[in-house]
């Protein structure tokens, strides 16, 4: 088939990328002239692990190109997957629908044959009998079907989650458009489960996901409060908790925290849709508000680490909102770091991938290391506020002579609690 992505971003790139690995002819479309030009020069616009290799195969094959131009994207395609960015609305948090609806206005007029428009981007519910009425008003010939094609993948796991999905989510009642849904994602079919739901259904799904997940989260934060006053583990706790078919064990890892480009925003957009809806959601509103004292309370454990030194240097480990990507969106790491940096304090800061990207947002208020050796030379206080592996190999005897102090604030829980208490740090850890 031929496919065109609107939005090269951490969605769109990883979808146009695995689709083109399937066989189909993928043209992607950025209105971002710098994105598609690193594109068609080879240099990959973000991190995601596999993506390189892969992205660099498909357009040798000649089933990958890249263009600025909605008429070169989108005439000649079967299906137009629309994967641009919802952020929150400034002042009233609700999903922002600029970006779909301004990439529906310029795509419209180029329709030609019939053509599927799915819609991936995280999107009010309703938007696709809206993105329905705006086709038909700007042409009023075309042939089309409006699906809903909500995205799931993880940022740091996109290129697995693409070829190896829990499910895939189709919000149709046209016959025509589930058929061609089917073909696009036929090489992925023996492994998935495909829905086929009505399209508001298929949009309610998507926040109703996200938002549970951000509950549990934020469940699994406030049981490790409470395990730090009766001594019990949280570790222990979520194992036993997870061992429980109906709970599972992911999403049960206390941190600093969720964040991200998801989560944060697509639990306001929820709350702001319940509330149109004069529906009552008081989990997500406490999750909501939970998660922004979370990091606070992260950071005022990190200062109380340092309570009493003058200018403090505090090394911080970790930027992105996770392991796997550069993503710095709404990362705990930097909601953190932002707090610290209304006390006196010196931060330097090492993340394997996320370097620029949180340069973009915290500039030279923090030192960016190449190493985490690096980070934690003459630090008073060493914060682990992102779960990389590579941490987990901190050769201990190393990080020992480097400090100036030998305290741990590790909101990941990643370090092995006995191995830096033998060394004779003092170590603090969330919910043990
Ligand atoms: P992003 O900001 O990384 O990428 C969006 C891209 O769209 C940008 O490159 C931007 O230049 C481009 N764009 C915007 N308007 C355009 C237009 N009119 N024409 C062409 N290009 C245009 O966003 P993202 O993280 O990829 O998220 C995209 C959508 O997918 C959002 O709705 C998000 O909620 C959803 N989603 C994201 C994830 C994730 O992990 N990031 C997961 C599931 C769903």
């Amino acid at each position: 088939m031929k496919a065109a992505i609107i939005g090269t971003g951490y969605v769109g790139l990883p979808t146009g990328v695995g689709l083109a690995a399937l066989g189909h002819t993928v043209i992607c479309i950025d209105r971002e002239k710098s994105k598609i030009d690193a594109l068609k020069a080879g240099h990959i616009t973000l991190y995601e692990d596999r993506l390189e290799e892969l992205f660099h195969e498909n357009v040798k094959a000649g089933r990958l190109s890249f263009t600025t131009s909605m008429q070169e994207g989108v005439s000649q395609a079967d299906i137009v997957i629309i994967g641009v960015g919802t952020p929150p609305h400034p002042v009233k948090k609700e999903a922002d629908m600029k970006y779909v609806y301004a990439a529906v206005t310029e795509l419209a007029e180029h329709l030609q044959g019939y053509t599927v428009v799915a819609i991936k981007s995280t999107v009010t519910v309703g938007t696709g009998d809206d993105v329905e009425i705006l086709i038909k008003k700007k042409n009023p010939a075309a042939h089309f079907d409006v699906v809903s094609l909500p995205e799931f993948l993880r940022e740091g796991y996109a290129v697995h989650d693409f070829f190896n999905p829990d499910r895939v989510v189709v919000g149709t009642n046209s016959e025509k458009a589930k058929a061609s849904i089917q073909e696009l994602y036929k090489p992925l079919a023996e492994k998935t489960t495909m829905l086929f739901v009505g399209r508001r259904s298929a949009e309610t799904i998507k926040y109703a996901s996200n938002s549970f997940l951000a509950i549990k989260i934020h469940y699994i934060n406030e049981m490790a409060n409470f395990c730090e006053k009766t001594g019990a583990d949280i570790e222990e706790v979520a194992k036993g908790m997870g061992l429980d078919n109906r709970i599972g064990p992911k999403f049960l890892h206390a941190g600093p925290g969720y964040g991200g480009s998801c989560f944060p925003k697509d639990t306001l957009a929820m709350l702001y849709m319940a509330r149109q809806n004069d529906v009552e959601m008081a989990l997500i509103h406490t999750s909501i508000e939970g998660n922004r004292r979370r990091k606070i309370q992260m950071a005022e454990r990190i200062l109380n680490a340092v309570k009493g030194i003058e200018k403090p240097k505090i090394a911080v480990w970790g930027l992105a909102f996770k392991n796997g990507t550069d993503d710095c969106r709404e990362s705990p790491a930097v909601d953190i770091i932002g707090e610290l940096l209304d006390y006196p304090v010196e931060i330097a800061a090492y993340d394997p991938k996320a370097k620029e990207s949180a340069f973009n947002l915290l500039g030279h208020k923090v030192q960016y290391a190449d190493s985490m050796y690096e980070a934690v030379q003459d630090a008073d206080v060493l914060a682990i506020l992102t779960e990389w592996e590579e941490f987990k190999q901190i050769d201990v005897e190393k990080l020992s002579s480097l400090m100036r102090k030998k305290k741990i604030v590790d909101c990941r829980n990643l370090l092995d609690k006995k191995t830096m208490l033998d060394h004779g740090f003092s170590y603090q850890g969330v919910g043990r």
